[in-house]
């Protein structure tokens, strides 16, 4: 019997570490990110500013993928402290010498965001250079999505959820609950600069998807801190104190999402040899 029981709770938890990570930025996070990219943008692409409605309302497309495109769902996030490699200081960005170490499966499996990215910021460079409008649209809108995954903290960690240290959760908690609430702060504290040249976009995406992961604590450790004072990981003070406590990081991390994605849509856009907005069909 409790042979039997101990086999059953392990098996429950092989199957919840077996979970993929899968959650998404709210939907109306998602929308704030790439709209607010547009501003961004710098003065040779101000005809390109009539494309915010499309990003916008696009925004959460990829997450809406998941159901039928069972290869879409590790697109969106990177356990990225499961390699050695990164928790040393080292991390490998390449795909294929990850995939002959690590075999496919697990690489998959531990989500390939920052790859999906950059084939997306290719596609999107190949819709402006053949000047077709609708493709540069749609690769546009799903570069907004991976971009903001890649500056969601809990996109790029283990602990994606807090189930490995007593927080289950925390991650629509944090992202959905809270970010939908503060929607008008988040885009009050938008300060647009111009977007820049990206000279190598996988070490761009790296170097995002590496700060997201380093401030992963600071988000656990609110949790924790919002829960001692609230007394329960719900309600109105539980979620006062959450924002409490991570406003700052989270108005950074929605600003820098939406700059990152303007420059990568402006590289883009160089690199097919700024077709003109007219041009585009
Ligand atoms: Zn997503």
């Amino acid at each position: 019997m409790k042979n039997k029981a101990r086999f059953f709770s392990q098996l429950i938890v092989i199957l919840l570490l077996s979970t993929l990570n899968i959650f998404p930025w709210g939907d109306k996070g998602h929308k704030l990110i790439s709209k607010m990219a547009v501003d961004f943008f710098p003065p040779e692409m101000q005809a390109f500013k009539q494309w915010k409605d499309y990003l916008e309302q696009h925004a959460p497309d990829p997450d809406y993928r998941k159901k039928e495109d069972k290869t879409e769902g590790p697109k969106h996030f990177i356990d990225i402290d499961f390699y050695k490699e990164y928790n040393t200081g080292s991390m490998v960005e390449d795909e294929k010498k990850l995939i002959e170490e690590y075999g496919e499966k697990e690489v998959v499996h531990t989500g390939i965001l920052p790859w999906a990215t950059l084939e997306t910021f290719q596609n999107l460079t190949k819709a402006f250079k053949d000047g077709n409008k609708a493709e540069a649209l749609r690769y546009a809108a799903d570069l907004g999505h991976y971009v903001a995954d890649g500056h969601q903290p809990m996109h790029t960690v283990m602990n994606y959820n807090g189930q490995l240290t007593d927080q289950k959760g925390v991650h629509a908690r944090y992202e959905i609950t809270m970010v939908d609430e503060h929607l008008n702060d988040l885009e009050k504290s938008y300060r647009p600069v111009e977007a820049n040249y990206v000279k190598d976009p996988l070490k761009f995406i790296f170097n995002y998807i590496t700060d997201a992961n380093s401030v992963c604590g600071l988000l656990f450790d609110a949790d924790n801190y919002a829960f001692k004072y609230a007394g329960q990981r719900q309600g109105d003070e539980y979620y006062k104190l959450l924002w409490f406590r991570t406003k700052y990081i989270t108005e950074i991390q929605f600003n820098e999402a939406s700059l990152h994605f303007a420059d990568l849509i402006y590289t883009a856009w160089v690199d097919a040899g700024k077709p003109s907005f007219n041009e585009m069909k």
